[in-house]
């Protein structure tokens, strides 16, 4: 007889599984050498959304004055809001570990586990079987071997959240969500912010419209350098000159924050990019952080000791009820082969919890999956961009709609942004990308139409409250509709 009914690996989505199982009386183990909460609640979506208010806050004030409103940014205190951040969500995570101990039924391993076969597993030198696994081990940042990192002092988002000190300038290695999030951060707090990107436009997975977009206005706001890979990484003096490429002091905005006075010496990084032409240049920081994207923690799990596949990128391969290639194991999550999103984990958690608990044996339906940007302008997009059109020769009509056409856009003095709808011929949505103020709530009426089939006119033809931000996404439909 196994030790455990359910065993599972990972507390961040895979906490609510656990949960569940120990609720249904089964007997359950939860391994979790970290905080309950996993990345989302203790160093990804919640700790950077937190941050990102007190950005658009300070820009709030920076920007009074369009409405005549006299008012005058006196400084911003990063260490305060990281600190305020970082003790509310810890006494999140430590009060769900103190409720999950009073739970009858649950056993949590405080430790990293590896797999000894498909359904043992190492706890504590010993061996540790359960009738069902789930693996919901997750991600963390991928640090690609850059010459000269690996001897630099450098941040990813692992570590981000607990520096309490802004630098005076950041490099950011990187053009994706957590790189763009974090550059728009720090930028705001005063930070002489430059990214790097290697292919032509920031947010690169985005349609290109969008992407350009907000190329254009990271531009105006802080140093871009894109069509640059990253070649090495380098830590000197302060004093140091940038040498043997373009130096770019990362003083291109200056908006009258006191925080604006650098000092050289206080710029200890190097950081060389290249284009494809073999040009390169060399910026300098005195904070580097990587944000390359991320790589599921496969690697890490013993898997070679069981029948667990993965595929060629590392990541779980699983069939649409989660279960992977070995007997009576799941997976779920970033680790798993879908999308790493929290949205998806806690989708997909639903699905397990049925299938594990419950033995109901549901199907996923990944169709319509939202994604989000928290940057200003946000982004917001579902379904097939214009370049995944392109790319598979669909037939294809596109609607827009401009924010500072609408009522309340004007209102706002919103001076950049648009919804842009992608639909077939026939009217089936195919696509919606909204760029601008709050993007992340206007999409979501293009998601529940991409989800349930609803065609484009039948959403142009739904009465809108004037003067809503949602009506930019009805007129960007109605154009879509030809209406
Ligand atoms: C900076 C940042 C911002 C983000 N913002 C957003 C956002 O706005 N919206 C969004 O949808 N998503 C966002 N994400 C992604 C989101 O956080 C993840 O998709 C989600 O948290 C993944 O959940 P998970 O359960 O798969 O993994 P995790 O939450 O990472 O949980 C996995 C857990 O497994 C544990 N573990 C790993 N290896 C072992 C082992 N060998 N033994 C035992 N335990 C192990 C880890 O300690 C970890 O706690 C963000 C991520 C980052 C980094």
């Amino acid at each position: 007889m196994a030790d455990f009914d359910v065993l599972v690996i990972g507390g961040g989505t895979g906490n609510n599984v656990a949960h569940a199982a120990a609720e249904a009386g089964l007997q359950t183990a939860l391994v979790e050498p970290g905080p309950l909460g996993g990345t989302c609640l203790n160093r990804g979506c919640n700790p950077s959304k937190m941050l990102l208010q007190a950005a658009n806050a300070a820009n709030d004030v920076r920007g009074a004055g369009k409405f005549h409103v006299d008012a005058t940014l006196e400084g911003v205190d990063h260490g305060a809001v990281a600190e305020e951040t970082m003790d509310l969500l810890s006494g999140i995570a430590a009060g769900m570990k103190d409720r999950y101990r009073e739970l009858d039924h649950l056993t949590i391993f405080e430790e990293y586990t590896e797999f000894v076969d498909d359904r043992t597993v190492e706890l504590g030198g010993e061996h540790v079987t359960a009738e069902k696994v789930v693996v919901a081990a997750g991600s963390r940042p991928l640090v690609p071997p850059i010459e000269g990192l690996g001897e630099t002092d450098y941040m990813t988002s692992r570590d981000v959240f607990e520096s309490r000190t802004l630098p005076d300038s950041l490099v950011v290695l990187g053009g994706g969500y957590i790189a763009v999030e974090m550059g728009y951060y720090y930028e705001s707090m005063g930070t002489d912010v430059t990214l790097v990107e290697m292919e032509e436009t920031l947010v690169p997975r985005e349609d290109p419209d969008v992407a350009a977009e907000f190329t254009d206005v990271a531009r105006s706001r802080h140093e871009v350098l894109t069509g640059h890979r990253v070649t090495a990484v380098e830590t000197v003096d302060g004093d140091t000159a940038a040498d043997g490429g373009t130096a770019v002091d990362g003083d291109a905005v200056d908006d009258g924050d006191p925080a604006d006075d650098r000092s050289d010496d206080e710029l200890t990084k190097l950081v060389h990019a290249e284009t494809a032409d073999g040009e390169t240049r060399t910026v300098r920081g005195d904070a580097v952080l990587v944000a390359l994207g991320r790589r599921p923690n496969t690697d890490q799990l013993g898997l070679e000791h069981t029948e667990i596949e993965t595929d060629d990128n590392g990541f779980v391969v699983v069939d649409d009820q989660l279960r992977t290639t070995a007997e009576n194991v799941w997976a779920q999550g970033d680790i798993a082969d879908n999308s790493m999103f929290k949205h998806t984990g806690d989708y997909e958690t639903e699905h397990t919890v049925a299938n594990v608990v419950h033995g109901e044996g549901v199907s996923v339906d990944l169709s319509a999956e939202p994604h989000t940007i928290f940057t200003e302008p946000q982004i917001a997009g579902v379904g097939a961009t214009e370049a995944d059109l392109e790319e598979s020769g669909t037939e294809y009509v596109v609607g827009r709609a401009e924010y500072p056409d609408s009522s309340m856009g004007r209102a706002k003095k919103l001076d950049h942004g648009f919804a842009k709808v992608l639909a077939a011929p026939d009217g089936e949505l195919l696509g919606c990308h909204v760029i601008g103020y709050e993007a992340s709530t206007l999409l979501h009426e293009a998601v529940v139409a991409m989800r349930h089939g609803i065609a484009v006119e039948e959403v142009a033809d739904t009465i809108h409250a004037h003067p809503t931000l949602s009506k930019i996404v009805q007129s960007a439909f109605a154009d879509a509709a030809g209406v």
